[in-house]
């Protein structure tokens, strides 16, 4: 028989011709109803099902169809109530089911992608046939996987036997397929349905969004919230304009329905090709990954939910948050919530996606922070990372909801640590204690007397642990997942609750250090210290626990004390005995003499530093360098990379680790391994705070090749030191125009005193002329011991003015000494300078101050021989105050 395909939609036409026609219509769909199955009229159509967060087909629903050669097509609202009343329902639904499967098989067989296909059950198909038994071999016989398939059943199905459908829907479930719930919201039971019956999807009724209003609109939201609080995924049917859809994102539903995305059309060859041309078809995969993140309700969660071990699906909030994707090395917001939205603005992000492009700039240290995030949430489930937006210290706290196909979701909350950690912080903590503070890495605070571990800060993922309030087990738990095994009962006896107090207090200072190899996300193990100090000015025994990382230069000395003492007692558990460093080391933040610590405010400007840092420069107190920057000390040849690293600090938040560079100390050049990090107040950045180590000794210890660059006798830079210090002036001003002066210092008395009073008193004079020129020029400049009675200066950024005045004070503080170790002697020197811009090369230099040397030397010979008196002074003394005829060196050039 001819199929007569019917052009559009007759059920219009049906309504039209009225009651009698309606009558006729049924007695013909109960009389035809085989011979339409028989001749292929009953047909599913299929309606799109589209994923929210993806834009991506990831489903059908079936809705039968039947093309009548003399009435047309006929809509289910023409067929479907007189099939049930007169109990044939089912004849239609197994043929639909039939023909989804037929299809899949087709789609299958043709290579193209498929996703799940419902289809709708009436009641009356649980009583008139075995549906369970008839889906199952439908399905088993065209290898339609089960997940393929959903049913849709409508309250009312359940209604007049409960227990029997309950039973029914389990089966279903067992067997694994889906049982969603059609039209939620239509009827009068609906919530005494989604109590009582086990749902996998809610389709929500599609007269919520016919009457768009506020109050729709709270309804929906409040339903898809309680179908998230239940585990229920959710879809919305009668999605017809934009407006739905933006809707329907924001509350997280998960799926659409609707004309909006197309209308239920006959399955044609090739259609499935088409879809994924246009939309996208979800794969298998991807549906597990959304329907994991569809589980999250970011419309709806609290605290409690970010925290480990509790659910993503929550209470009440104002949380701010987002779901996000890592994959393919990149972050993606793919939802986020208002407050969330809110607190981007808030810190200077305009926008979710501006906050995309920061954190995939990956020449940010944000960038590669979260990416190690990701890391540590794969394997931790949850972590946490201290940044700044703008200048405001942020809090980001993820949790992990989902890894499939490289592609890992997670929820992230973003908060201003104002709200958060700083304010704890702040209550904790006097302006000493926070300034060392940015040293940790990490910080929690033990309440002693309740066994309870509080988190302040950091991200080792100590506290990650801690989900129980027990104390020993929360060490257990820390030392089992991060503490070297064969550190670990050390940890746990240095941890212990009952004697912690008394160890402190034993100490002798207020607090206790260990050291312990603490494992990195990365898998391997490294050294840090472990510091309990006692909270005097709290109440109820407070202790609070450090972690920072063993940068100082005893490092590698703790460590062998620790390597040998494991070799020689493999079974000691206690370690070797530390506490001969435990105070010098906690003294060493403020006061040890091998660490210099300091602090800068925002404009980079000293605020403060320790004793041993203005002891190594050769200050008298603090109020020398406070209020200056690096670049008004003058210490570095190079300043650039301090500068840059420091901005880095103070505008990104970025802890600076063990930069190596130069500075002037004392007239040499030392070699420096500087840490910087940030310190906040009300969470924003005001300054930094470092603390550096001189590696000279250790380097050039390391170099046995190499010559030595400094002089035995004076201290001070040999030529060879000083040529490289040369150069590394040369490169700065070739690479940052930085200019730089040289002062040749030549003593002219010197042949005489050496010939009148030996050799050793002539080195008795040079040092006391090294140690002359320190005091005067020392502790921005460079300077040399070159040969016997010459000496140089490298000086940077001196104006003119500054260089002659430099000159005439050495030549003026020289003459001035009176004697050395008692023999009265006066040291005549002269000195001029020569700046790189003017004259553009070293031996130029050189030679330009040698004959500015030369003419002095003979203007002043010219001046005594034309009758000037000697020094009446150095007459009556008997010493030798006249000029010799200075250096034969230069003199022969
Ligand atoms: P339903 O399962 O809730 O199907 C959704 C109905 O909404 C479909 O009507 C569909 O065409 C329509 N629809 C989809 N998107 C939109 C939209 O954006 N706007 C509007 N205004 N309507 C939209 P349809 O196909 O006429 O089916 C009506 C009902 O008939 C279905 O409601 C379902 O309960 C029943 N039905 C359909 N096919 C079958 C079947 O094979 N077996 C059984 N037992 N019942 C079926
Ligand atoms: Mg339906
Ligand atoms: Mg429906």
């Amino acid at each position: 028989m001819d199929v007569v395909r019917a052009p559009g939609r007759a059920v219009g036409n049906s309504h039209a011709l009225g009651i009698a026609h309606d009558n006729d219509l049924r007695t013909y769909v109960i009389t035809h109803i085989n011979e339409a199955i028989d001749n292929g009229w009953v047909r599913p159509y299929y309606q799109p099902v589209v994923r929210t967060l993806s834009g991506k087909l990831c489903g059908f629903e079936a809705l039968a169809r039947w093309e009548d050669p003399v009435h047309g097509l006929l809509d289910p609202c023409v067929f479907i109530g007189a099939l049930e009343e007169t109990r044939l329902i089912h004849l239609l639904d197994c043929s639909i089911i039939r023909q989804v499967c037929q299809q899949y098989r087709a789609c299958v067989d043709n290579g193209e992608p498929t996703v799940p296909v419902s289809f709708n059950l009436s009641r009356l198909d649980f009583d008139l046939c075995d549906i369970f038994s008839i889906v199952e071999s439908t399905a088993h016989e065209f290898g339609v996987p089960r997940r393929m398939l959903n049913i849709e059943i409508t309250e009312t199905v359940l209604g007049t036997d409960p227990a029997y459908m309950a039973d029914m829907m389990r089966k279903f479930h067992e067997a694994g397929y889906q049982v969603w719930m059609d039209d939620f919201g239509s009827g009068y039971s609906t919530l005494n349905a989604l109590k009582d019956f086990d749902f996998d999807e809610l389709k929500i009724d599609m007269e919520f969004l016919n009457r768009f209003g506020e109050k729709s609109k709270t309804i929906l939201a409040s339903v898809v919230d309680m179908a998230k609080k239940l585990g229920i995924q959710t879809l919305a049917e009668g999605v017809e304009t934009e407006e739905h859809q933006v809707y329907l994102r924001r509350i997280g539903c998960e799926k659409m329905q609707g004309y909006l995305f197309g209308k239920p059309q006959p399955f044609s060859v090739g259609d499935m090709h088409k879809f994924a041309d246009t939309i996208g078809v979800e794969t298998t995969a991807e549906r597990l990954y959304f329907n994991d993140i569809g589980a999250v309700n970011t419309l709806s969660m609290s605290e409690r939910n970010l925290t480990p071990g509790n659910p993503t699906h929550g209470y009440v909030t104002s949380m701010p948050l987002a779901i996000t994707e890592f994959a393919d090395g990149a972050f993606r917001v793919i939802d986020s919530n208002r407050v969330f939205r809110e607190g981007l603005a808030n810190v200077g992000i305009s926008s979710v996606e501006e906050a995309e492009r920061l954190i995939n700039d990956t020449s940010r240290p944000l960038a590669r922070q979260s990416r190690q995030l990701v890391e540590t949430i794969e394997v931790e489930k949850y972590a946490r990372l201290d940044f700044v937006a703008g200048d405001i210290a942020c809090v980001m706290r993820a949790k992990h909801i989902t890894t499939r196909n490289g592609k890992t979701a997670l929820l992230v909350s973003i908060d201003d640590t104002i709200e958060q950690s700083e304010r704890k912080r702040h209550e904790r903590m006097d302006d000493l204690l926070a300034v060392m503070y940015t040293i940790y890495e990490h910080v929690d605070v033990i309440h002693v007397d309740k066994g309870y571990i509080e988190p302040v800060f950091g991200n080792i993922g100590l506290h990650t642990h801690y989900e129980s309030p027990d104390y020993a087990k929360a060490t257990q738990q820390f030392a089992e997942a991060t503490i070297y095994p064969s550190d670990r009962k050390r940890f746990l006896d240095y941890m212990r609750l009952d004697s912690i107090l008394e160890r402190i207090e034993d100490s002798g200072e207020n607090f206790i250090t260990g050291f312990f190899r603490l494992r990195h996300h990365g898998g391997e193990y490294t050294w840090k210290m472990i510091g309990l100090i006692r909270l005097a000015d709290r109440p109820n025994n407070q202790v609070m626990l450090v972690i920072r990382s063993t940068h100082w230069s005893f490092d590698g000395l703790l460590q062998a004390t620790f390597d040998e003492h494991y070799a020689a007692n493999p079974s000691d558990p206690k370690g070797p005995d530390l506490s001969l460093s435990d105070g010098s080391l906690w003294r060493a933040l403020a006061r040890d003499d091998n660490v210099m610590l300091f602090w800068k405010d925002r404009e980079r400007r000293f605020v403060g530093a320790n004793q041993a840092f203005l002891d190594y420069y050769g200050f008298e107190s603090a109020s020398e360098i406070i209020g200056k920057t690096d670049e008004d000390m003058g210490w570095h040849i190079d300043p650039m990379p301090f500068m840059q690293s420091e901005q880095r600090v103070l505008n990104e938040g970025e802890s600076a680790k063990d930069l190596v560079g130069q500075c002037i100390v004392r007239g040499e050049v030392r070699n420096i391994i500087a840490n910087k990090r940030p310190v906040y107040r009300n969470g924003r950045i005001v300054g930094l705070v470092g603390y550096f180590t001189d590696i000279s000794e250790e380097q050039h210890a390391g170099n046995e090749g190499n010559l030595p660059l400094r002089d035995n006798l004076t201290g001070l830079l040999n030529y060879t030191g000083l040529e490289a210090a040369t150069w590394q002036f040369v490169d700065a001003y070739k690479r940052q125009g930085i200019d730089f002066a040289m002062i040749s210092i030549s003593i002219e008395s010197f042949k005489t005193i050496n010939a009148e009073f030996g050799y050793s008193f002539g080195d008795k004079v040079l040092k006391r002329v090294a140690d002359e020129l320190v005091s005067i020029a020392g502790h921005q400049r460079v300077l040399g011991h070159v040969h016997s009675d010459r000496f140089v200066v490298l000086a940077q950024g001196d104006s003119d003015e500054t260089l002659q005045g430099l000159c005439d004070e050495i030549e003026r503080q020289l003459m001035n000494i009176p004697d050395i170790d008692g023999t009265p002697c006066t040291v005549y020197a002269l000195a001029s300078f020569a700046r790189f811009s003017a004259i553009g090369d070293i031996d130029e230099m050189k030679r330009y101050n040698r004959d500015r040397r030369s003419e002095r030397r003979n203007a002043r010979y010219a001046e005594m021989h034309g009758g000037q008196a000697k020094s009446s002074r150095s007459q009556e003394r008997g010493e030798i105050a006249l000029p010799d005829d200075g250096s034969g060196e230069e003199r022969s050039a």
